[in-house]
């Protein structure tokens, strides 16, 4: 079931006070159940040797929830993007703090990872390695199965994603990074997204142990890190299962013993989650704004795509549950309803054809699972603005951690800077 559920029943009998203080649309997360969810991943993998998560700021990227996954759980961070970076350094994560899996790198992405101490750098491409201003000490390369792979459809197929080096670049790939002076090797892969089933993360862990092998074969060189990616899902639907994260530890501190019986050595495990530490944190709380009845039924809410895109991207499923009204009668003659934003754009739709409890205007509904990949991704087309944040403290308190955006935001880019016009020909 949906875990935010649980943090659903103890928002509940808050949200009167908090609707009136704050005003609706928000996202609120519940710090006591990512600190629990983040306590038992680290207690599960403790016999794992030096596992480590590396959260993936794209997901949820507010400083709040960062610092509390770095003070509370010792997370590291997982960027892509220059202000990724800056923000986990602005929190002071180190350089063995932050792992900078960028792909399609610019100059600029290169020269900001090696500065300030540098990063654990991830090359996305062979031809990188030539690129790179100078060759860190330590280096990884993310490497992508193609037609060999073993992960799930949700992703797409390896051999179509844009990312990482072939099976046969990535002997070739390790040694010139020796060559260039590399010393400390690491080898990452992601080829499962939001995956229950937990076989597809131990055939990551078979499959990069045999990258290792091979390249070590080739080159003489030991490996102080497999990072296995993100992608582990979570249960958006009530009648799926979690992932069983019990099982993949086990099955992991088998495979580690394994390998060092084999090789003599044991490289440390790393991790790169979203999803899993924050999605099922996260409620979108939103209020219904007008009950309508067009060819189909709607419930027209005061949040919209720019708040959570992933049913108008994905066609994912959030399940959303009416506040006050579970047992009521379903509306209408089909008993079904589209939830929908303000948008002009018709997939501005929370959920279609779903069963609801009948609601009326002014009712609240929660949309379930939105702490990752959620106000993330939002936008600001048709100048529908992204709404606030809250986090819903583990003592009862409720802090404001992004405020809603406003005219001035939004204008900011046309407004606030140098005016500059080029006259063409006048050299
Ligand atoms: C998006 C991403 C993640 C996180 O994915 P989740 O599904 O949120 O776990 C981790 N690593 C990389 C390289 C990614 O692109």
């Amino acid at each position: 079931m949906p875990m935010s559920l649980s943090f659903a029943e103890r928002l509940q009998p808050a949200l009167p006070q908090i609707v009136e203080a704050f005003g609706t649309p928000f996202h609120v997360y519940d710090e006591a159940g990512m600190v629990e969810g983040g306590r038992r991943l680290n207690q599960l993998f403790a016999a794992v040797p030096g596992f480590r998560e590396y959260y993936a700021v794209k997901a949820l990227p507010n400083l709040r929830i960062l610092e509390i996954l770095r003070r509370e759980l010792g997370f590291g961070f997982d960027c892509s993007s220059i202000p990724e970076l800056q923000m986990a350094r602005s929190l002071g994560a180190g350089p063995d703090d932050i792992m900078f899996s960028s792909n399609n790198t610019s100059p600029a992405e290169y020269a900001e990872a090696l500065g300030n101490g540098g990063c654990i750098l991830n090359l996305d491409d062979i031809t990188f390695i030539d690129k790179v201003p100078l060759m860190p000490e330590l280096i990884c390369f993310r490497y992508n199965p193609g037609n060999r792979r073993t992960g799930n459809a949700i992703i797409g197929k390896p051999e179509e994603a844009k990312y990482g080096l072939r099976h046969d670049q990535i002997i070739d790939a390790y040694r010139l990074a020796l060559e260039r002076g590399a010393s400390r090797f690491g080898l990452h892969t992601m080829v499962v997204s939001n995956e229950r089933n937990y076989e597809y993360m131990v055939a990551t862990i078979e499959m990069l142990f045999g990258i290792c092998k091979e390249v070590t074969e080739a080159t003489g060189i030991r490996f102080e890190f497999i990072n296995i990616g993100g992608g582990i899902g979570i249960p958006y639907r009530p009648e799926q299962e979690p992932f069983d994260l019990a099982g993949l530890a086990e099955k992991a501190a088998i495979l580690f013993e394994a390998f060092w019986r084999e090789t003599g050595y044991t490289p440390r495990l790393l991790m790169e989650c979203g999803r899993a530490i924050t999605g099922p944190h996260g409620v979108l709380v939103t209020r219904v704004l007008n009950v309508m009845s067009k060819y189909r039924d709607y419930v027209g809410v005061d949040a919209c795509m720019s708040s959570l895109m992933r049913p108008a991207m994905y066609d994912a499923y959030h399940h959303i549950t009416a506040v006050g009204r579970d047992g009521r009668e379903k509306r209408g003659v089909s008993g079904v309803v589209d939830v929908v934003g303000s948008l002009c754009e018709n997939n501005d739709k929370f959920a279609q054809q779903r069963e609801l409890p009948a609601v009326e205007d002014g009712d609240y509904l929660l949309i379930q699972d939105t702490g990752a990949h959620g106000l993330a991704m939002g936008f600001q087309y048709n100048g529908r603005l992204r709404p606030k944040e809250l986090l819903f403290h583990r003592d009862g308190s409720i802090e404001l951690i992004r405020r809603a955006e406003t005219l001035d935001d939004y204008l900011r880019t046309q407004t606030n800077f140098e005016p500059r016009t080029l006259k063409l020909g006048e050299g």
